[in-house]
Order: C-alpha cells, then structure tokens, then sequence
C-alpha cells in the first residue's frame, strides 16, 4: 500500500512522507544534552523547588503588591531573568491570570476605533 503522499524533501528532492525533509535532511529535534541540562535547569527540580519555595514563603504579589488572599493561590511568575533569584516571583494566580489576559488583549486591540462621524461638517441649507 502506498499509504500518504510523499513529499519532497526541501533540501534534496527525495521524496519522504515524514515531513518536509527526508531523513538525511531532517531537522535534529534531538535534544543534546547541553540543551537537555539547560531545560533541566529552567523547569527541572531545581526550579520546581524554587517554585514551591516560592509559593510557601510569598507574602506579597509582585503584580498587585497585595498579601495572601483566599481562594487566590500563590503561583510563581516569571519575571525579568536576574533580577530575582531564578527569575521567579510570587504572585497570586488570579493577577497572573490577568496579566496574560491583558498582554492578549493589548495585542489584540490594536486598531483604534474608528473617529467617524465626528466634526460633522455644517450642513447649510438653502
Ligand atoms: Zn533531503
Ligand atoms: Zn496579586
């Protein structure tokens, strides 16, 4: 059975069915191991332990500044890398909610509305 359609590889030609490229000209999505260690360095145990650091000791928001409040968890927020210790900060959930709701709406609200009607030019009737 002939299965897929084959598709030419970007780089040669030959025809593969695993994507856009054949195996030789495949792009290596193999973690090495630098970067592996790297991940593991962001969102590996050592952050994980920050984070719940992070989430036992928070006593302030860095987004609203305000203390703990109910039925609001702590969530670790990222921030600026260097200028907190992991580039971790506390922040209540609901405030890290709305922070990434805000960034999605500026950038969806982009266009200005429309001044239309407005400075109607004087109608003089004759
Ligand atoms: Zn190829
Ligand atoms: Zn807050």
């Amino acid at each position: 059975m002939t299965g897929r359609f084959n598709r030419p590889c970007l780089t040669c030609g030959q025809l593969t069915r695993r994507g856009s490229y054949c195996d030789t000209h495949k792009p290596v999505k193999v973690d090495s191991p630098e970067r592996k260690a790297k991940k593991a360095a962001r969102y590996g145990p050592a952050y994980q332990r920050l984070a719940k650091q992070i989430r036992q000791t928070a006593t302030r928001c860095h987004l609203c500044g305000g203390g703990p409040r109910d039925g609001d968890p702590w969530e670790a927020d990222h921030v600026i890398p260097g200028s907190m210790a992991g580039g971790l900060a506390p922040a209540h959930r609901s405030c890290n909610q709305k922070k990434s709701n805000k960034l999605d709406d500026d950038t969806r609200r982009g266009n200005p509305g429309g001044g239309a009607g407005q400075g109607r030019p004087h109608e003089s009737n004759n």
